[in-house]
């Protein structure tokens, strides 16, 4: 088994709620959520942090921000809004070391975050 959480539930070896996958993405339910709808999304490939992206990574991060506004929309929260949420390092809390980006709705939003 991958020693990446993130990489075990792309390959199937990790159970997750999946709520929608794409050629080169996968999308699955917070286990912690922190807001009536906390979404994944989380690239098939392993990389480890947005420090490790490159410009080959354009398009899978481009596809990865458009699959979470149409996620937003079937989830219903669309509209009043919802916030995208990518943590890099430990000093923005990021705790799955594999690049993953939050999407968070169905609650009021506080700014700045925390
Ligand atoms: P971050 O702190 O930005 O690295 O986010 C990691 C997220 O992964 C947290 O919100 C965790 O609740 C979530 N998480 C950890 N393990 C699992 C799991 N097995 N399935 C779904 N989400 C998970």
């Amino acid at each position: 088994m991958s020693e990446c959480l993130f990489c075990g539930i792309v390959g199937g070896e990790i159970d997750a709620r999946i709520v929608a996958e794409g050629d080169d993405w996968i999308a699955f339910r917070d286990v912690d959520p922190r807001a009536p709808t906390h979404v994944l999304l989380v690239p098939r490939e392993h990389v480890a942090t947005t420090n490790e992206l490159t410009a080959e990574h354009d398009a899978l991060m481009g596809s990865l921000v458009r699959a979470a506004a149409e996620i937003a929309t079937s989830e219903g929260i669309a509209d009043d809004g919802y916030r995208l949420v990518v943590n890099c390092g430990r000093g923005a809390g990021q705790s799955v070391w594999h690049v993953h980006m939050h999407l968070l709705g169905g609650r009021a939003m506080g700014w700045p975050p925390g």
